[in-house]
């Protein structure tokens, strides 16, 4: 429902730029890049990437490092908004998936409440990119029947708890269910995921982070879930990176050989 005066002129589209390499764009990617005239484009988006842009088009940086420490979420909403009634076409270029976690939801929804029906086009998400860099299937018959994605920074403020996430349940479910869980945005809170994830799962379940997935740079560590933050804090790894748990992962750390040591950050 349009529920402005103002006659609606551009369009609009939420792009998942994947998880960093430029080759794991959609085709479907490049082209809504390459048609925009004003792109909003998330810190986690990569210089090549943006390489496909026109000349002419706009690109606003909107992510921490575009200036001040990150732009208000509402101040973007109202960019898009205002660009799409100038007759622009607008892309919203996100890392990963649009719709996996980075509120990607909440942009459509705020959208649409100002009468603009955003596209969507999906990315690589993050987890999926980071486990597969490490030729590990997310899912194996012989380990894993399913995968969570789970972000380790849930929303806190007004309304919410402080850690809403229910670390413990999961844990149960991953073991008797046999699932993989991928955490996003887990690193800072790693002490803690541990702990509360050693109520359900044993201390020499196999677990993996992965920095930097796909990029150039990309480093790994793969240990054991009671070993976690300890390898975390040695090795010095930090945001943007995904935990990975689960028996998918057994094997990682023998085939880790002295040789890959550098290429795996292990
Ligand atoms: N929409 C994104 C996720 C946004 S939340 C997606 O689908 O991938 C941001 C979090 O994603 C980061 O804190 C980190 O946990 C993860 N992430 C994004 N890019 C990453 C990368 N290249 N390597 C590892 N983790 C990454």
């Amino acid at each position: 429902m349009n529920t402005s005066s103002t006659p609606i002129a551009g369009r609009c589209t939420l792009v998942g730029a994947g998880p960093g390499d430029p080759e794991l764009l959609t085709v479907k990617a490049v082209k809504a890049i390459q048609a925009a005239t004003v792109l909003l484009v998330d810190d986690l988006v990569s210089e090549e990437i943006l390489a496909y842009a026109r000349p002419d088009a706009r690109i606003v940086h909107v992510g921490k490092r575009g200036g001040c420490k990150s732009t208000p979420q509402a101040f973007i909403e109202r960019l898009m908004i205002t660009a799409v009634r100038e007759g622009e076409t607008v892309v919203r270029l996100k890392g990963g998936d649009p719709f996996i976690f980075g509120r990607g939801g909440e942009e459509v929804e705020h959208l649409r409440e100002a009468g603009i029906e955003c596209a969507v086009v999906n990315g690589i998400t993050a987890g999926l990119a980071a486990v597969t860099s490490l030729g590990v299937p997310l899912t194996h018959r012989d380990h894993a029947q399913g995968v969570v994605f789970v972000t380790g920074h849930a929303k806190t403020g007004a309304g919410a708890q402080e850690d809403p996430t229910d670390w413990r349940a999961l844990a149960a479910m991953a073991h008797n269910a046999r699932l993989t869980l991928v955490i996003y945005m887990g690193v800072a809170g790693a002490r803690h995921i541990e702990r509360e994830l050693l109520y359900g799962l044993s201390g020499d379940t196999p677990v993996a982070v992965v920095q930097h997935a796909t990029l150039p740079h990309q480093r790994h560590i793969a240990t054991t879930l009671d070993g976690l933050q300890a390898r975390i804090a040695e090795a010095g790894l930090a945001s943007p990176a995904v935990i990975v748990v689960g028996d998918v992962l057994r094997g990682l750390a023998a085939a880790a050989l002295p040789a890959d040591a550098d290429r795996f950050g292990t």
